[in-house]
């Protein structure tokens, strides 16, 4: 990436960075949708091989049209380098595997999304990596539960769904007094409203599922961090074991990307509406959204956070039963657990994606019968408060 590219504001950069231009100068990136690359000749094969000329040898290694969409995001999140993945989860696995060994301690906060809560505290200590889980917001909790083999912080801010926060540049200072790295999984802030390279973390994932796609077609994700990091722990994992990005998905990415400050700006601030709007009905007992002054943590939100995110969690008074009737009442809002999309979506965790959990890891992250977490879409919120509204009177 050009430092031309790297001082371009946001925007700027998600419209233009990393193109690379193809001999007929087309508009919109090219897809490349190729496996392989012809040498002109077999000493050319030979010297790409021996990595004496640069150029493209296998799209499992690289692919133009990935390469476009991983330098990108690295302009976005002011990385040095990045590797593009098949889905959120294959970035997160990634991260964790490829910073530790066998003999390695995690501390992860509690609340994660629970495929990721899985490879922390299921698949890792099946390669004799440990893992302790603590309740994030304090940083006393991280403090303790470091131990002498501790490598890796994990976290996710805001959680999903009750949207705690994680004041990221703390962790980030206990990581680097340890020689531990922090990973951060930016999923629920995006890279507009939150930046961990710049709080002191040193790997962020991200699942392009959700906004930098937005619109429910493909899965995607990303790992980013400095080039060093990179080349030496991530690069061969990558060559090796295949879990790349296709270049269409790559491509449908970039499109996204065109169009995410667009996107994330007003369903924020339709999110933020919403918000306020369900704040002042008497049938639900709590609204939890990181752009109002009664968030729970609001300190570090307005420290760490640009902006409430697209995110919204709350709790019907009647329990299960009244989170079901809402649910099946609505007219716009979609029941699914996806989130980020323009299409405004509403889930029920207890029921679908922390059914998992115990009833007393539930309890723990907050999550009860009458919890619902919304994502907020691109839908006029005039409508969107109407659909809740009659909702909610005709779920009581
Ligand atoms: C969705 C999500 C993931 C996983 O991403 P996929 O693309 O579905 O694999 C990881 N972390 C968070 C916070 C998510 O929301």
């Amino acid at each position: 990436m050009t430092t031309k590219e790297r001082n371009w504001k946001p925007a700027t950069q998600l419209v233009h960075a990393g193109t690379l231009r193809s001999q007929f100068g087309e508009t919109s990136e090219a897809l490349y949708l190729t496996q392989g690359y012809i040498y002109d000749s077999a000493e050319a094969a030979e010297a790409r091989f021996k990595g004496e000329e640069p150029g493209f040898i296998y799209s499992r290694y690289a692919n133009p049209t990935v390469d476009m969409f991983e330098k990108r995001m690295c302009a976005l999140e002011g990385a040095e380098d990045a590797r593009a993945t098949a889905s959120g989860m294959a970035a997160v696995t990634a991260a964790i595997l490829c910073s530790l060994k066998a003999g390695d301690h995690i501390v992860a906060a509690r609340a994660l999304f629970g495929s990721c809560r899985w490879v922390v505290e299921t698949l890792a200590p099946r390669y004799g990596i440990a893992c302790t889980l603590v309740d994030g917001r304090e940083i006393a909790n991280w403090e303790k539960a470091v131990q002498p083999n501790t490598r890796l912080f994990f976290l996710e801010s805001p959680t999903n769904p009750t949207l705690e926060v994680v004041d990221i540049a703390a962790v980030a200072g206990l990581a680097n007094s340890v020689g531990a790295r922090l990973v951060v999984d930016n999923v629920f802030a995006t890279p507009l409203q939150q930046k961990p390279l710049e709080l002191g973390a040193h790997i962020v994932v991200y699942s392009a599922t959700k906004h930098i796609d937005g619109q429910g077609r493909c899965l995607g994700g990303v790992v980013l961090s400095d080039k060093e990091w990179i080349d030496k722990n991530l690069h061969d994992y990558f060559r090796h074991t295949g879990p790349s990005l296709s270049p269409f998905n790559a491509w449908t990415l970039l499109k996204g990307l065109e169009t995410l400050p667009v996107r994330v700006r007003q369903q924020t601030e339709n999110a933020g509406r919403v918000a306020d709007f369900l704040a002042g009905r008497a049938d639900i007992s709590r609204v939890i959204y990181p752009g109002r002054a009664d968030h729970p943590q609001a300190d570090i939100v307005k420290r760490q956070m640009g902006g409430g995110s697209t995110l919204i969690c709350l709790d019907l008074k009647g329990g299960k039963k009244s989170a079901f009737a809402f649910q099946n009442a609505l007219e716009i809002i979609q029941i699914s657990n996806n989130l980020g999309d323009a299409k405004s979506l509403i889930t029920h965790p207890e029921t679908t994606t922390h059914k998992n959990l115990t009833a007393e890891a539930r309890a723990e992250l907050g999550i009860g019968s009458g919890t619902l977490r919304i994502s907020v879409g691109l839908e006029d919120t005039d409508d969107l408060i109407a659909d809740i509204d009659s909702a909610l009177e005709r779920a009581a």
